[in-house]
């Protein structure tokens, strides 16, 4: 019994290594192992792994690069192209089924910084990233996509919390969550009558709906003042 779980186990793995070397040496040669093909793309069924341009999403991923480099920010865009009827779609190979979706900074970071839109195929070997020439044309050109990489880097800066000594201190950031949806609420302030109001808030739907003209919070409440809730865990803390 013992010789025989042993052989199994040798099987697989060896099989799970030989899988892994062959992804890594058709990766290595710019072929598409499955999963999401990047948006802008399909799969072409007479060639595994190679893809092609699909052209009308081709001209959203073309629009996408061209509003950030106009308006400058991840918001702008995700809220211009919501506003104007667009929407994310993405397709597995295989036939998946398509899913639509709003546009969010999320994701249009991820539209802007993805390589395969200039024809590089990213993959990882050992936990390192690697590059290679893709098996696929290219979609933006190159120094379109550095200029945007360029922008987002500046722009970065913008995002980061301030770290200013006014900033209220959020001890409870990250540490409390909504018992409705089971998400971490962070400190945010809100500019309220008498100046800048602490509170904590559903950090995740925020930034998801950032993107958004009109807001829909599914929570109530969606924030919650820290004056309020600081005191009330101080004092069960205590009492702990
Ligand atoms: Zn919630």
């Amino acid at each position: 019994m013992f010789s025989l779980a042993n052989i199994a186990q040798f099987e697989r793995k060896q099989v799970s290594e030989r899988v892994t070397a062959n992804q890594i040496a058709r990766a290595k040669r710019g072929l598409f192992n499955g999963g999401t093909i990047p948006c802008g793309y399909k799969s072409n069924p007479y060639k595994k792994g190679y893809l092609e341009i699909e052209p009308k999403d081709a001209t959203l991923i073309k629009k996408i690069f061209e509003l950030y480099l106009k308006t400058e920010t991840l918001a702008a865009t995700a809220k211009w192209l919501n506003s104007h009827g667009y929407r994310v779609k993405r397709s597995v190979e295989g036939g998946g089924n398509h899913r639509l979706g709003f546009f969010t900074v999320m994701n249009v970071h991820c539209f802007l910084n993805n390589k395969a839109y200039i024809g590089i195929r990213v993959y990882k070997e050992k936990g390192v990233t690697q590059e290679a020439p893709a098996a696929w044309e290219p979609i933006i050109e190159k120094d379109v996509f550095e200029e945007v990489q360029k922008r987002l880097k500046e722009n970065c800066s913008r995002f980061k919390p301030m770290t200013s000594k006014n900033r209220y201190p959020y001890l409870l950031s990250g540490l409390v969550s909504c018992k409705t949806c089971g998400f971490s609420l962070t400190g945010k302030s809100a500019h309220g009558n008498g100046g800048k109001i602490p509170y904590y808030e559903h950090s995740w739907s925020t930034r998801r709906q950032s993107g958004l003209v009109k807001k829909v919070f599914d929570c109530k409440p969606h924030r919650v003042p820290a004056k309020k809730l600081e005191p009330l865990v101080g004092m069960k803390l205590k009492s702990f």
